[in-house]
């Protein structure tokens, strides 16, 4: 990182941690001397600030990351007497600006966690600040509290306090008191108290408290006081607003103590004021900071999340509507455009999604990254969210420029609508998140309704996801082997391995329910090299009990179904050859299934795996066939030895008459794939009257109910030698 230029004569070592350290120390008392009421000098006051400097710096770097360093730096600027509020904003100020430039070169800590741990100090400073100013304060109330009562029990009474040391605390306190008697009326006043409230004494001394409500006391302000000059309470303590001579606003936190005179009875009443405004002010803007997203201005998740539980709360508002938005593709512009460019998108986006909130009860937030979120409330807001979701997707159809180029961006929306007091946010949230990605998934730039049916599949698919690793790893998979026959003689050669799932609760699933889903989240791989080698395994195991097999037939053969990432994957051949080695199964009787529609458009080099593999001996065969509608020219092509004709297809053969058409179809398949020297399989047989037709018809092998259902792997022995007899 470059640095700004060296002060002239600042030595050799000009680029040393520690001499950055100290430009970064000296930028910080240039910022907040001028505000502090410390008696140090400027460079007293510079050299005090280097430890805590330092403890930013190491806070920035450390591992693990805490904060807590930083809560101390806020402390301890209270302890130096910056407790103005400006010194604690401007110190936050430098930290932003410079902690990272001056202090985050060593660690090796990238870019952009240094940014996030900045501002995560900064948070802590101001927190450490707010807690030590509160602390002080309480203790600064305590010891006047004390002194009064210690001049009430000697009965010397306060008014007329000759007891110096009550005297002393009530002039110099930095906190504002005040005597009156028990109809209000003020009758002394220090001179914090007459600053804090516009500096006039006559603006103080000699009202009644009575004037001095305000529209935002609580009902309780005025009953404890009540209560107080009746000589029902002692003390109370409040938080109160009063208006000042100019009409402004001055926030106190107030305590009022009874004293009493030499006999016991109510005399006067002490008030304590803090002025709390100041800290209000900034506590609003932490507070701001803490809800508002900063790049975009919007209220952020925390606040998005408040008022989504506010909303939800039973016996709050009837109903509500929420539209989850998502951009579409907006990480393409990220990536390709950079994250400035990025930016801007977002702050536009939000822009327009604000504008779209319109009627009271409404609101826009930014969830994070590219995701938005607009709530409504109210008995109608059925018909509102949909027009809200309307509205967003309309205020994204004009393109965005920047820099002179036009972005298009579009987005998903899943709109979630009820009534209050049924589902908590998070489940609200997680509903319109599912629904937003059917949105996506059904093509974008569109809106679509929650719905319970399809949000618990997409939570038993999102657990089924989940639990697949571990399935695999406790053994969870069985597989069952449906036999294959030749259509001539129904003789068995060989099986096909079909995975299933034996789930705890679910019990036996069919690979329709989690093959995809492996495939989406990859576990695909080794989930599919298991039921390699165990198939393998068996078809070997078959082979050694009856060797040579059926006399026409020859020895048992096995067909695995491979999946389109499994056929990406570098390490398949390698691994194919590996588990036939160690089984000692000859190539020639392993069958590989791959589906039409993995290979449409395959280039070479996608191929080029299969084709390796068929050169060894591994039969290919092309499962499904029929159902991808590629290129019937294209089979020429591809490495297969085995057309399997896809179940839709013998379907059609059970239909009273036969479509010709169909029959037509089915014939030409069968001549093309001979002339291709292919042998051709059917699936799903289910009747004699169906395996009788596609004999006619010329097809070589078939599998299906009409034979057997998939099954245990003895039934497969059985079934072979039963047939060899
Ligand atoms: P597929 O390869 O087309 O497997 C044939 C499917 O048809 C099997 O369903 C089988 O049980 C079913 N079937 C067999 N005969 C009949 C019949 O006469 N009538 C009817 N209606 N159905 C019949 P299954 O076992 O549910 O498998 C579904 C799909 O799951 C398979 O379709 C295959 O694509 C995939 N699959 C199964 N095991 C594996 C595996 O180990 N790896 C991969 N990647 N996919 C697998
Ligand atoms: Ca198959
Ligand atoms: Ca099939």
């Amino acid at each position: 990182m470059k640095l700004p230029s060296q002060p002239a004569g600042s030595g050799a070592d000009a680029d040393g941690p520690e001499d950055r350290l100290r430009r970064f120390v000296t930028i910080w008392s240039r910022a907040v001397f001028p505000v502090t009421a410390t008696s140090m000098t400027r460079q007293e006051f510079e050299r005090h600030l280097l430890p805590p400097a330092r403890e930013l710096c190491d806070a920035l770097h450390a591992r693990p990351f805490d904060t807590s360093p930083a809560h101390r730096v806020g402390q301890a600027l209270v302890a130096a007497h910056c407790t103005d509020p400006d010194a604690l904003s401007r110190s936050l100020g430098v930290v932003d600006a410079y902690l990272v430039l001056y202090c985050g070169d060593e660690g090796g800590t990238d870019a952009e966690e240094l940014r996030a741990r900045c501002s995560r100090l900064q948070h802590a400073m101001a927190a450490g600040f707010a807690q030590a100013l509160r602390e002080r304060t309480l203790a600064e109330q305590e010891s006047i509290a004390h002194s009064a009562l210690s001049a009430r029990s000697a009965a010397e009474l306060a008014l007329h306090a000759t007891e110096s040391r009550f005297r002393a605390i009530f002039d110099g306190a930095a906190i504002g008191i005040g005597i009156a008697d028990l109809d209000g009326n003020v009758l002394e006043v220090n001179e914090t108290l007459t600053r804090m409230f516009g500096g006039l004494e006559h603006t103080v001394t000699g009202k009644n408290l009575l004037e001095w409500s305000h529209p935002e006391d609580g009902p309780h302000v005025w009953r404890l006081y009540d209560e107080l000059v009746r000589g029902e309470r002692e003390s109370y303590r409040v938080e109160k607003p009063y208006y000042r001579g100019d009409g402004t606003v001055l926030w106190t936190n107030l305590t009022v103590s009874l004293l009493r005179d030499a006999a016991g009875a109510p005399q006067y009443q002490l008030a304590l004021l803090e002025d709390t405004t100041e800290r209000r002010l900034l506590n609003l803007r932490l507070r701001y900071e803490a809800t508002h997203d900063a790049l975009t201005g919007l209220p952020n998740r925390t606040l998005f999340f408040e008022r989504l539980e506010k909303t939800l709360l039973p016996g709050g508002e009837s109903r509500f509507g929420l539209a989850y938005l998502d951009l579409d593709g907006f990480k393409v512009i990220n990536d390709s455009l950079g994250h400035s460019t990025g930016d801007r998108l977002l702050v536009e986006v939000a822009d327009r999604l604000q504008s779209c909130v319109t009627a009271p009860g409404e609101m826009v937030a930014r969830l994070g990254g590219d995701e938005f979120v607009a709530l409504t409330t109210g008995p109608g807001s059925e018909r509102q969210v949909t027009e809200l979701a309307d509205r967003m997707l309309a205020a994204l159809a004009t393109p965005i420029s920047i820099d002179g180029r036009e972005l298009t961006v579009r987005g998903s929306v899943g709109v979630v609508e009820g009534p209050a007091g049924e589902r908590t946010a998070a489940e609200v949230l997680r509903s319109a998140d599912i629904t937003m990605y059917r949105a996506k998934s059904a093509g974008g730039n569109r809106f679509e309704y929650a719905d319970e049916e399809a949000d618990a599949r997409a939570i038993t698919r999102h657990g089924l996801t989940t639990a697949l690793p571990a399935a695999l790893e406790r053994g969870e998979f069985f597989i069952e082997y449906q036999p294959l026959v030749h259509l001539g003689d129904g003789s068995v050669y060989g099986a096909e391995a079909l995975v299933r799932w034996c789930h705890p609760q679910h019990g036996v699933l069919g690979p329709d329910r989690f093959i995809p889903l492996a495939e989406n989240t990859g576990l695909i791989v080794p989930l599919g090299r298991w039921v390699l080698q165990e198939a393998v395994r068996q078809a070997r195991f078959w082979q050694d009990e009856a060797p040579g097999g059926h006399p026409a037939t020859g020895p048992l053969r096995i067909n695995v179904n491979l999946s389109p990432t499994q056929l990406h994957h570098p390490g398949l051949v390698a691994e194919t050859v590996d588990v036939l080695e160690r089984s000692g199964l000859e190539p020639g009787a392993l069958c590989l299934e791959v589906t039409e529609s993995a290979l449409i458009g395959a280039d070479d080099d996608l191929l080029k795996p299969l084709r390796q593999l068929a050169e060894m001996g591994v039969d290919i065969a092309l499962d499904d066939f029929g159902t991808g509608y590629s290129n019937l020219a294209n089979l020429r092509r591809l490495p297969v030895s085995v057309l399997k004709l896809d179940r839709s297809f013998t379907q059609g053969m059970q239909q009273h008459p036969v479509d010709p058409v169909d029959l037509k179809i089915v014939e030409g398949i069968v001549q093309l794939a001979h002339s291709l020297e292919l042998a051709v399989t059917v699936e799903g047989v289910e009747t004699g009257a169906q395996a009788q037709q596609l004999r006619d018809l010329g097809c070589d092998t078939a599998q299906g109910w009409y034979y057997a259902r998939p099954g245990a792997p003895d039934r497969i022995r059985s079934l072979a030698l039963v047939d060899a007899v």
